[in-house]
């Protein structure tokens, strides 16, 4: 399998730094759950209202380049 986007962990550590849960979208949209980025889309319909990732210490660490991984899904299946 050819990864696109650069892996991320799933571990606590990173869930604890995952900005999501303090995100316009996420709050729009009543998501639950976070670090879409290791763990793939969201359950629900999200409606777009603004991406915090790009200030996530999650991000930074990784190297991430996208955003909206609630929508897009998880970094590895994401073409940077
Ligand atoms: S980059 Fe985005 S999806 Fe990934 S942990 Fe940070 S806020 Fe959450
Ligand atoms: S991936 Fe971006 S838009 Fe989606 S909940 Fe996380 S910060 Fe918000």
């Amino acid at each position: 399998m050819i990864l696109l986007g650069n892996p991320v962990q799933d571990n606590e550590e990173n869930a604890n730094l995952c900005l999501c849960p303090t995100c316009p979208t996420y709050k729009k949209s009543q998501l639950s759950n976070t670090l879409f980025c290791a763990h793939g889309k969201a359950e629900q319909n999200v409606q777009q209202n603004g991406c915090l990732c790009p200030n996530c210490p999650v991000w930074q660490k990784y190297s991430l380049d996208k955003m909206y991984y609630c929508i897009k899904g998880k970094s590895v299946d994401i073409e940077s």
